[in-house]
């Protein structure tokens, strides 16, 4: 479903991905970890085209998304993405974010597209909140509702961003159990995330990242209990 070849990309001098490459099958859940600016964010964006890459491919669902021919806003519509923070539009009731692109990108009509948005927001547990602000919900709450609207847009693929990083310690939780179902419905998922006890229950695979490269790309239990580099090693000796 996702397929990156080979990805490269750099900032003037700086190499921030180099030769990456790797596969999230349909119905997989990979997680993506490793230290603080190994291009873990870097490298998720460039599977929405967010981030442009100087050279390599990425194929979503068959469509190349690196291809000047791509119709863009088309393929970012069928790839849910949720980041740290919710980025939800503050000015906007519950309701009306997660209507707002189905209407305006999806061209679904009002109706249709409310009754999708309520019914998600049923699925997150929130279907009492729907005519407040992001601002009257709690920062756990609003990460859901982010995850609600992203499949109003009924993606291919979802990807997460460290979805939970900036949450309170007891808000995490939530967060995860929404995932943790998502996964456990068949979605597609490429999920950057430290959260080891999710990788462990959840991940079929985890890609371990270093210095732009992608150093580890392996079924869970064999990146959990047999990891093959030193930096690796140390970055599970550190976290869990
Ligand atoms: P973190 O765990 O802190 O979120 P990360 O693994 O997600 O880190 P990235 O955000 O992908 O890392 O950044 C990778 C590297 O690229 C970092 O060294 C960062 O400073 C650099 N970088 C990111 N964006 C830019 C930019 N626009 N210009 C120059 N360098 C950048
Ligand atoms: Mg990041």
């Amino acid at each position: 479903m996702i397929r990156i070849e080979n990805v490269s990309k750099h900032y003037g001098a700086f190499q921030v991905l180099t030769d990456c490459s790797t596969t999230v099958s349909k119905g997989e859940v990979v997680v993506v970890c490793g230290p603080s600016g190994s291009g873990k964010s870097t490298l998720i964006k460039t599977v929405n085209g967010l981030e442009p890459i100087q050279s390599g491919r990425i194929f979503v669902d068959g469509t190349q998304v690196n291809d000047p021919k791509t119709n863009q806003s088309k393929l970012r519509s069928r790839v849910g993405m949720v980041f740290q923070h919710f980025e939800l539009f503050p000015h906007l009731t519950i309701t009306e974010n997660l209507t707002l692109a189905q209407i305006h990108v999806l061209g679904r009509a009002k109706d249709e597209a409310t009754a999708k948005g309520l019914a998600l927001l049923d699925r997150v547990g929130l279907k009492a909140h729907a005519h407040k602000r992001p601002g009257q919900l709690s920062g756990g709450q609003q990460q859901r509702v982010a995850i609600a609207r992203a499949l109003c847009m009924d993606p291919v693929v979802m990807l997460f961003d460290e979805p939970t990083s900036a949450l309170d310690p007891e808000m995490v939780g939530e967060v995860l159990d929404v995932m943790t179902e998502l996964a456990q419905e068949g979605m597609t998922m490429m999920c950057v995330t430290h959260e080891m006890g999710f990788a462990r229950r959840v991940a079929d695979r985890v890609v371990f990242m270093d210095a732009g490269r992608i150093v580890e790309d392996r079924s869970k239990s064999d990146f959990f209990d047999r990891p093959e580099s030193e930096r690796a090693q140390q970055f599970l000796a550190r976290i869990l």
